[in-house]
């Protein structure tokens, strides 16, 4: 086994590990891929492959660096996490103790969110074709909803006196971004500039109808107008252009102030919050490495273009929600497999694991996402040469053309990064079980989301009697 050398433990090390992957997974002495005080072997064997792992105080300390980067910069900061990036019940109580907020996308996350007891006036519920089961549970809880669409600020008005409840409501925006007309980044809604690939999607109302809604609801009794919202998404790593994003927030309530009377007391300007790390992640061969964005330089950027432009327009500074996701939760996790066969071909060797991109979302939709590493020995040189697949009917690359060590039959390998979207998006292509998640903390390893079995897959299929009966009825004699 190769020596490794853990490090004093320090506020920016607490573990000691020689090779820190985050501030809480990394090497540990014995050479092994560890979370926190647990191996990952250890949790490996115990738990099977594949597996998802969660450090809690790595996603505690995600949360905390966000909030402190954007609170550093501006008065009056909610951190709303975007729940679809890991929905696991145990992961909303910990964001719930740190006094986080969430974005809820649909009956079922506002429901899990709900069911955490997360307090409902930090929660919004987005989405573009709201349900009315969706707008009745929002209403009742006293959820604000952002509207999207014409005739949702009529219907959130019906349900809102059946049900004789007050509701607050925001309004999606769809910006103008012209700054962004001459700006490229990571083609996530086609190819095209920024501006226009913001402007191809279902998202967000024009000014014309921001005002129509704004001057019915200021008729409504029963309707608080709240916020505005807008979702950059992650079309982009540079932090200037959520700053012209958040710019024309501001922009967008001088308009609003002027033909309605209106000032949004609050803007919510979503997601799409990169991380970088050293060894480099992200989209596109590694654009996240540690000259990305930290939650300060988003926080002193975005805080500094609102004051700005507030000043200029003469408009009280506005409360900020942010909803990160992938920023908070991704690089809170990691994906386990264990490697099978491996075969060597004429010019590339492939090693099968047994877990696959249903259970990477992004591996194959963005190129070398999830950085892979050995779980056992990790330090070993990284010489050979490798496509990691997994075992679905698909060419299934979790992993192509990677650079590891010598792996065996049994042995584990894990991607880093993979606490967010990996778990809420995985599939059951090829009728495959949903992996289990263990949640470390220090020393302790609990299981926050069981295994599928046979009978979660087989159960939920129906076979329709007169299929049984041309099946298995005898033939009458
Ligand atoms: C997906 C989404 C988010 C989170 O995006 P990340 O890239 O994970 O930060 C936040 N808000 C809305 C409305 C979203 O659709």
């Amino acid at each position: 086994m190769t020596q490794h050398q853990t490090q004093p433990k320090t506020d920016a090390n607490p573990c000691g590990f020689s090779v820190q992957y985050g501030k809480y997974i990394g090497i540990g002495a014995n050479g092994n891929l560890w979370v926190d005080g647990c191996d990952v072997q250890a949790l490996a064997e115990t738990h099977g492959a594949p597996l998802y792992i969660i450090s809690e105080n790595e996603l505690r300390d995600r949360y905390r660096a966000f909030r402190d980067g954007f609170l550093a910069h501006y008065p009056q900061v909610e951190i709303l996490f975007a729940n679809k990036s890991n929905n696991g019940l145990a992961i909303r109580h910990i964001l719930n103790q740190e006094g986080a907020g969430g974005d809820c996308f649909g009956v079922n996350e506002m429901y899990i969110a709900l069911l955490a007891g997360t307090d409902p006036q930090k929660l919004v519920l987005n989405g573009s074709n709201k349900q009315d089961e969706e707008l009745e549970m929002a209403i009742a809880n006293g959820i604000c909803v952002n509207i999207d669409a014409m005739d949702e600020l009529d219907r959130i008005d019906v349900i809102s006196k059946r049900l004789g409840r007050k509701v607050a409501i925001g309004i999606r925006l769809k910006l103008d971004l012209l700054p962004l007309a001459g700006r490229t980044g990571v083609a996530m809604h086609g190819p095209g500039t920024l501006k226009e690939q913001s402007d191809s999607t279902k998202w967000g109302m024009t000014r014309e109808q921001t005002v129509d809604i704004v001057k019915r609801a200021q008729k409504m009794a029963n309707i608080e107008l709240k916020e505005t919202h807008f979702h950059l998404s992650r079309m982009s790593n540079d932090p200037e252009n959520f700053a012209i994003m958040a710019r024309e927030m501001i922009v967008w309530s001088g308009f609003l102030r002027d033909e309605t009377g209106w000032t949004p007391p609050c803007i919510d300007i979503g997601g799409g919050w990169t991380f970088g790390k050293w060894y480099g992640t992200g989209p596109r061969s590694q654009i996240d490495d540690s000259a990305a964005p930290t939650p300060d330089i988003y926080g002193r950027l975005c805080g500094a273009a609102i004051r700005e432009e507030a000043e200029r327009l003469k408009l009280p500074l506005p409360k900020l929600r942010i909803e990160p996701g992938r920023a908070i939760s991704g690089p809170s996790g990691v994906a386990v497999g264990q490697v099978g066969a491996i075969k060597q071909g004429a010019s590339k060797k492939w090693v099968n694991l047994d877990l696959s991109t249903n259970h990477l979302s992004w591996a194959s939709a963005l190129d070398w996402y999830y950085h892979a590493v050995a779980v056992k020995d990790t330090g070993r040189e990284a010489n050979d040469h490798v496509d990691l697949v997994g075992p679905l009917c698909n060419s299934d690359e979790v992993g192509a053309d990677r650079v590891m060590p010598l792996l065996e039959r049994g042995d584990f390998v894990a991607f880093l990064d993979a606490g967010g979207y990996t778990e809420s998006g995985a599939a059951r292509y090829n009728a495959q079980l949903l992996p289990a998640t263990v949640l470390v903390s220090g020393d302790t390893a609990e299981v926050t989301t069981v295994r599928e079995q046979w009978r979660d897959v087989a159960g939920r299929f129906k076979v329709p009697p007169r299929l049984l009966a041309a099946s298995f009825a005898k033939p009458e004699k």
